[in-house]
């Protein structure tokens, strides 16, 4: 039998009850690791959490805090060797497509970091100035924003299982918030190490960071009122989450990031092989088959305009057919596997949806697997859809097909691509293609207020720009309608959902003493 990896509560390592439940290699089929968490007291755990972790990392400044992460970056940093090959084994993904998880993770660990350092000694935050309540100037409200005396609970999806748990805690540590994660089961791997790691080396308080694997049961019930909860996954699983006494009675803090139908759009005026379409084409080709389109942001939807619909097309399958598929271990390789079996399925379903309602353009099922076993391996092509109806294809626009799957859509004019975007039904990013600022900046204007990101690629920023579906932690995350209406990162910005908000009303005198 495969180690069983032990969960991280109360400020101890802690086996489950049960006879745990196996990761698996999606790629060679060979079991791994089994997690488990039966049995284990949650609410003890996140009570010490709450008493231990909290109280000590409220007792530091934000500086202060900002030294942790920095410690914990070096941490990570030492041991990214072991977090690649956890990766290729429980992942599938090629060296590039880890990097985006791994290393995506220290970057945004290191910039919350240096964040730290610039918001100082204090150990809570102003909120704008403070206003005159009445006609005498004496008597002003301010707010404040401080630590929420809870515990942050992660729970996180299968596709980032560094990334995801460190875009939530570094924001949560630095705000002085003790953080439990519970990873996706199938990826739970890489998560627990990582964890493991940072509290082998000591530099967090006990209680400060927490991990449990496997089975969901009980978790929600262990929450209280000063709690919040970051959930990403599918969306089906967040209406669980929203309709859960923790929410609806206890008024926990919620944040969800769900499944979006995030596009792409080349802007008119554009003429085939010209540099925005290329700059379309290249991203979009990139975003299909990155991490074997697993990403919440991939690109799902291409919008072009009518006139250049077949030169798209056939610019995107010559793209997508040079994917080399299959084991990840092989160089030659440049698309791994799914992450399992039960996803493989879920793919295969999701493209016979789609079939109903348009043309296969190129089929992924055509590539044949290198170095792996089609039998075995959870591997499969990408594969290119077209509807040359965008209008009447509904599948297009409200079936996520979580793998290397995107449907080229042609629009009549401006009016009609911004109609058809929005039939996705809020995403988080958007991204527009074009060589016009003025255009540009216009159509990026009309998507904000349904896309968390809208991301413009322009000729002068062909080698700067950091990607459709890159997040970077600068710039916000999270989507409003069906991407879940969740807000992450962004700067500073991601604080505020780990601190409550309140107006102090006193005299200047006190004021000033804050
Ligand atoms: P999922 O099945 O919804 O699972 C997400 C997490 O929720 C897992 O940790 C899962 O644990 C846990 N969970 C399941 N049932 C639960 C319950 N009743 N109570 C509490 N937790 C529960 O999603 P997934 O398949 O891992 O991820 C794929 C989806 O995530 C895609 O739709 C993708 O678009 C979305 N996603 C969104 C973002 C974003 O930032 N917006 C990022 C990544 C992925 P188990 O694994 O143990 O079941």
């Amino acid at each position: 039998m495969s180690e069983l990896l032990p969960n991280h509560l109360a400020g101890q390592w802690q086996a489950g009850h049960g006879a745990g439940t196996p990761l698996v290699d999606p790629v060679l089929g060979t079991e791994l690791v089994r997690v488990d968490a039966a049995g284990l007291d949650l609410s003890a755990a996140f009570a010490h959490s709450r008493d231990h972790g909290g109280a000590a990392l409220r007792a530091l400044s934000y500086r202060e805090r900002g030294q942790l992460l920095a410690a914990i970056v070096q941490v990570l940093q030492r041991h990214r060797d072991a977090y690649y090959e956890i990766a290729t084994a429980n992942s599938g993904t090629v060296k590039n497509d880890s990097a985006v998880d791994i290393d995506g993770a220290i970057y945004t660990v290191g910039h919350y970091a240096r964040l730290g350092d610039t918001l100082g000694d204090r150990r809570h935050l102003v909120d704008g100035d403070a206003v005159r309540l009445g006609k005498d100037p004496l008597f002003q409200s301010q707010h404040v924003l401080t630590p929420t005396r809870g515990v942050a609970l992660l729970i996180n999806a299968f596709n980032f299982p560094a990334w995801g748990l460190w875009e939530k805690a570094a924001p949560a540590l630095l705000s002085g918030v003790p953080v439990v994660v519970k990873p996706a089961t199938a990826t739970a791997w890489l998560t627990q190490r990582m964890v493991k790691d940072v509290v082998d080396a000591g530099v967090l308080p006990a209680g400060a960071l927490s991990v449990v694997c496997g089975r969901s049961d009980g978790l929600l019930d262990a929450l209280q009122p000063f709690d919040v909860l970051s959930f990403t996954g599918s969306a089906q699983t967040a209406q669980t989450i929203r309709s859960h006494a923790a929410v609806t009675q206890r008024s926990v803090r919620v944040n969800i990031e769900a499944d979006s139908l995030n596009c792409a759009v080349l802007l008119p005026g554009e003429v085939t092989g010209g540099e925005a379409f290329d700059l379309l084409v290249k991203e979009a080709a990139r975003e299909m088959t990155v991490k074997s389109g697993q990403k919440c942001t991939a690109i799902r939807r291409i919008f072009v305009p009518q006139a250049l619909y077949d030169a798209a097309a056939e610019a995107l399958r010559a793209r997508l057919a040079r994917t080399t598929v299959g084991n990840p271990r092989n160089d030659s390789v440049r698309m791994g596997a799914l992450v399992s079996r039960s996803q493989l399925e879920s793919v295969r379903e999701g493209l016979a949806q789609l079939a109903t309602q348009a043309e296969v353009l190129h089929d992924g099922a055509g590539h044949p697997l290198v170095d792996a076993d089609p039998q075995i391996a959870c591997c499969i092509g990408p594969t290119l859809f077209g509807a040359r109806n965008g209008d009447r294809a509904d599948r297009v626009h409200d079936t996520e097909v979580f793998g290397p799957v995107a449907t080229l859509v042609p629009y009549r004019d401006s009016a009609h691509a911004l109609a058809l975007v929005r039939r996705g039904q809020g995403s988080l990013v958007a991204s527009l293609y074009g060589s016009d600022p003025a255009a540009l900046a216009a159509a990026a204007l009309e998507l904000s207020d349904s896309h968390g990101r809208v991301h413009v690629v322009s000729p002068d920023v062909a080698a700067a720009h950091t990607g459709h579906g890159n997040v970077m932690p600068q710039s916000l995350h999270g989507g409003p309608g069906r991407a879940g209406g969740g807000e992450e990162l962004g700067g500073a910005r991601a604080l505020t959902f780990y601190h409550r908000r309140s107006a102090v009303q006193a005299s200047t005198a006190v004021l000033a003493a804050l």
